[in-house]
Order: structure tokens, then C-alpha cells, then sequence
């Protein structure tokens, strides 16, 4: 039986483990930390229960792949609520409740302007269309450009518009600037600005509209912590507090891993840990040709986020997302994609207990605010001025929801892009890893059979096909070509 190691318990590594023990290998799963997730783990701060990164659940299809893969039945192992209020977004002259009735927000763009609704119904059905024929390209590996020539890719190639950026492809439909970030922030998933970022990702305001959002009762931690269940009574063994320290290469070929100053050997490597950080750390530069430390220094990564967990003595009556735009959203963008931060930001905020009393206490409740932010290659000092962004952060909250937040404060964490660098061993903190522009994209992107050493192969959002917890479980998917 071939022996498999799987170097993180992120949600690419669990889903990976998952496939790959129930197609009977031993499959053995190294974490750092002390809990499986990575970025998509639990996290308590005294007693509050919060999600650390990921919130939005999209796409469910390829998730209950993964588990089918593994014989499995996802709603078995978690309670799925499907949200019938997707998010509120809180632009300055308007707030738009987009929900998963796309009548309701036909609607809603009308009464806002007359024409937007109508708008919204021609965008729609061009999402359709593209989703369509993209989706089966995503869900396959891409290793070389020969593969721009296969049907499918060519099919697709008139729809896609290649050196259009998402926020150009909108301005097509309407020039109302609320119109167009109300269905182009979700670039914002892959890092990036909508001005950036290739009119592909479309698709993924689409498939919010299109297929919904959903909670997970306990939080989308849940379903990391599920997975490692599943591996262990498959016969998966999950080594906890057991960081990697090297990948051992001869002749090109990984034989197995050095931990704890000991060799163990293993017939397949995959790697989970972020992509950057694992070539800069746990690959010996002499195996390495596209990859060396100058190359992937000169790559283009994500932005970072600074992140605010706080534990409430009451239960905000806000949405369970909602989104608080900066009054000029676009200098904002165009400040984050220049390493700039300006003072006019914009909020995520995560309210799940709305949704799910179980995150926090009766009456009490735990609120996620996530800032995007320059990661650390810009020259901004996080750490000397995290408690001035703590508190320009709450002050825009009190402004929002007409509260005084700081008096309902009673537990507190704060996360800054150097914390998301030193203790998730993510490159630059660069959180939604490599960015999505066309020459980091498809065959130039890391390949899930890893091209520069045999027998390793890559999973996570660093990898084919990208960020986003739909496409890294899809990377997972993608391994069963290989192995
Ligand atoms: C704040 C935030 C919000 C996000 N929101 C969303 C969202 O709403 N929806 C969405 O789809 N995506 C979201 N994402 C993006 C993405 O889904 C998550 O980051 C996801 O967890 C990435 O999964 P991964 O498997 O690629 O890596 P990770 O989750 O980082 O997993 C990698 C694992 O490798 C481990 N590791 C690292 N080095 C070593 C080593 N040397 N030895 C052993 N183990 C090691 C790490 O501890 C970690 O457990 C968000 C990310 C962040 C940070």
C-alpha cells in the first residue's frame, strides 16, 4: 500500500486526505497547529467561539463532491442553513439586501433606479452562460498552454474576454457605481481589486445568486473538523502539534519528510501548507528552478487582512454578512492594490449569531470584522498601529449601526497581517495566497502534480485551480488524475 504524506490540515489537505484514504492508502496528515482547519479553523477567545478566516460558503457541489469521493454524504456530518438574506451592502447613498430571490433583488435595483433591475436580469444571464462553460474547464488540471486549445477552452474563449477586468465587464450592464460593486467586491475573495482582476470571476457573484450561500451550524470550521473525523475512521492517522521541517529530495524525486531532525519516509508528498512559504521553507533551494526564493519574490501576491474577533455582551440586529463600503471605494481599491491604506476603508462584518446561537453565551454573541489591508511586503507598520486601527475600525461600527460597541466588549482578539505570516506560515501574509491575474492563472499556476519535483504534488489555494474554499476542494479532486 503506498504510504502518502500530507503536509497540513487546511481544508486542502483534509480533502485530499479524504479522497485518497478511501481509495486505500495510508495516509498520514502533519499539522503545525494543535487543530486541523489552517486559515479555516475554530478559534475561542475566552469562551466566544469565531471562525478564523473563511465565512462565505459557495458552490456546495463541489464540497459534496469531495465527500461522495469518499463515500460519504455531506449533510450526514453537517447541518447546512441556507441564508434567504445573502448579505447587506452599505454603500453611501443606498443599502442593498440582496437575496437568494432573484425577483427580490430584481426589485430592489428598481426601486433604487429605474433601468438597474433590468440591468441585473441582462447580467445574470450572461453569468449563466459562463459558468457554464467555465466550470468544467476549473474542475480539470491544466499543465501546459496546449491545453488553451482543447474544446472546452476554446468554447468558452468568447465569453471569457481575457484582458477585460471584472469592474470593466460590469460597466458594460450599468455605469451605477453601487450597481457595480454590489456585484464585483467578491474579487475582494481572490484578493484582489475589481479593476484587477480578470472578468472570469464574474461567475462568482453569479454563483452566490445563482445557488446561494450557506452556514454551517458551528461554523465553516465545522467542516474541516468533520473531515479530519472522517479520515481517522477511515484509518488515516492525523499527527497534531507536528510541524514539517523539509521535504527530502534525491535525484528530484521526494522520498519522504525530515520532522523533528528525523527522517520518515513516504512514497507521495502533498503539499497543503501555503504554496510561497512551503517553497521558501520546506524545499532546499538547489531542487528548486521557477520556484527560488528571487523568483517567488518577484510573483504577485494577495492583499492581507486585519482582523478584529470580539466577543459581545449582546446580540448586534444586523445582517449575518454585511458589508460596509468606503465612501470612495474605488480610491480605497486602487490604495490596497498600491500598498497604500487610507482612513476611508471598508468592513466585512460577520454576525453569525444571528444565524447560530452556538458561537456565544445566551444573549451574548461573537463578531467577526475583517479589514482588507496591503500585506507585508508594503511598508506599513501593523503592529505599531494595530490599536489605531482597532479603533478606527469600531468607531466606522458605532457611526454604521448607531451603537457604542466598546461598551459591549468583553473578550478580544486582534490578527494583523504579520500574525497571518509568523503563525500560519503564510507568505508576505498574503491570506488568499498567489493573486488571480492571467500569468499566475491556469498552466501558470503551481500545478497540482508539482512540475519541479517527482513525486509531489499540491493542494490548497496556492495551487490549480485557485483560492476560495470551492476551488481548493476542488484541488483535492484534481489529485485523483494522479495518484
Ligand atoms: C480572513 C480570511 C477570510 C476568508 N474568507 C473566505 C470565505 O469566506 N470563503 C472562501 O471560500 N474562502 C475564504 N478564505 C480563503 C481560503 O478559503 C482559506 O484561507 C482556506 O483556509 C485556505 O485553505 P488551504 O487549504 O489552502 O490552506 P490553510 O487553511 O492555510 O491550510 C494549510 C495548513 O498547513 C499547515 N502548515 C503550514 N506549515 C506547516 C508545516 N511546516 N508543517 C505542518 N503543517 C503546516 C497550517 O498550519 C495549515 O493548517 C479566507 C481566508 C482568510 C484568511
Amino acid at each position: 500500500m503506498k504510504k502518502i504524506a500530507i503536509i497540513g490540515a487546511g481544508p486542502g489537505g483534509l480533502s485530499a486526505g479524504m479522497v485518497l484514504v478511501t481509495k486505500g492508502y495510508e495516509v498520514h496528515v502533519f499539522e503545525k497547529d494543535d487543530r486541523v482547519g489552517g486559515r479555516n479553523q475554530r478559534m475561542d477567545v475566552s469562551g466566544y467561539q469565531f471562525d478564523l478566516g473563511p465565512t462565505f460558503l459557495m458552490y456546495l457541489e463541489i464540497l459534496e463532491d469531495v465527500f461522495k469521493e469518499a463515500g460519504e454524504n455531506l449533510r450526514d456530518h453537517l447541518e447546512l442553513i441556507q441564508l434567504d438574506e445573502l448579505y447587506k451592502l452599505r454603500f453611501n447613498d443606498v443599502t442593498f439586501n440582496m437575496n437568494k430571490n432573484k425577483e427580490k433583488n430584481y426589485l430592489m435595483y428598481e426601486e433604487y433606479q429605474k433601468g438597474l433591475g433590468d440591468a441585473y436580469v441582462k447580467w445574470y444571464q450572461a453569468q449563466e452562460k459562463k459558468l457554464k462553460l467555465a466550470a468544467p474547464i476549473l474542475k480539470k488540471p491544466f499543465p501546459n498552454y496546449t491545453h488553451f486549445f482543447r474544446k472546452d477552452v476554446l468554447r468558452m474563449a468568447p465569453y471569457v474576454h481575457p484582458l477585460q477586468s471584472v469592474y470593466k465587464n460590469l460597466s458594460k450592464f450599468s455605469k451605477n457605481e453601487a450597481f457595480i460593486h454590489s456585484l464585483s467586491f467578491q474579487a475582494k475573495y481572490l484578493g484582489m481589486a475589481s479593476y484587477k482582476a480578470p472578468s472570469l470571476f464574474t461567475i462568482l457573484p453569479f454563483l452566490e445568486h445563482d445557488l446561494g450561500l450557506y452556514h454551517v451550524k458551528g461554523g465553516l470550521n465545522q467542516i474541516s473538523e468533520q473531515m479530519a473525523k472522517i479520515i481517522q475512521a477511515k484509518g488515516g492517522h492525523l499527527h497534531l502539534n507536528t510541524p514539517v521541517e523539509e521535504i527530502l529530495v534525491k535525484d528530484q524525486k521526494a522520498y519522504g519528510l525530515r520532522i523533528s531532525n528525523e527522517t520518515h519516509l513516504f512514497d507521495e508528498v502533498i503539499i497543503n501548507a501555503d504554496f510561497a512559504y512551503a517553497m521558501d521553507n520546506l524545499v532546499s533551494q538547489d531542487n528548486l528552478k521557477k520556484y527560488k526564493k528571487e523568483k517567488l519574490a518577484k510573483k504577485k501576491y494577495s492583499v492581507s487582512t486585519f482582523m478584529l474577533y470580539l466577543g459581545l455582551d449582546t446580540i448586534l440586529d444586523i445582517n449575518h454578512h454585511e458589508i460596509i463600503f468606503s465612501k470612495d471605494y474605488e480610491s480605497y481599491l486602487k490604495g490596497l492594490m498600491n500598498d497604500e491604506l487610507i482612513d476611508d476603508f471598508s468592513l466585512y462584518v460577520h454576525n453569525p449569531s444571528k444565524t447560530d446561537p452556538s458561537y456565544a453565551k445566551d444573549g451574548h454573541s461573537s463578531l467577526y470584522v475583517l479589514m482588507p489591508v496591503p500585506n507585508v511586503a508594503s511598508t506599513i507598520d501593523f503592529e505599531n498601529r494595530k490599536d489605531e486601527l482597532t479603533q478606527k475600525a469600531i468607531k466606522l461600527l458605532n457611526q454604521t449601526y448607531g451603537i457604542k460597541i466598546e461598551d459591549h466588549i468583553v473578550a478580544k482578539k486582534v490578527i494583523t497581517p504579520n500574525d497571518w505570516q509568523k503563525n500560519h506560515n503564510v507568505y508576505l501574509g498574503a491570506v488568499f495566497n498567489l493573486a488571480h491575474n492571467l500569468g499566475q492563472m491556469l498552466n501558470r499556476r503551481p500545478q497540482n502534480k508539482f512540475e519541479e519535483i517527482d513525486h509531489v504534488y499540491l493542494v490548497g489555494g496556492g495551487t490549480h485551480p485557485g483560492s476560495g474554499l470551492p476551488t481548493i476542494y476542488q484541488s483535492a479532486l484534481i489529485l485523483k488524475n494522479y495518484l
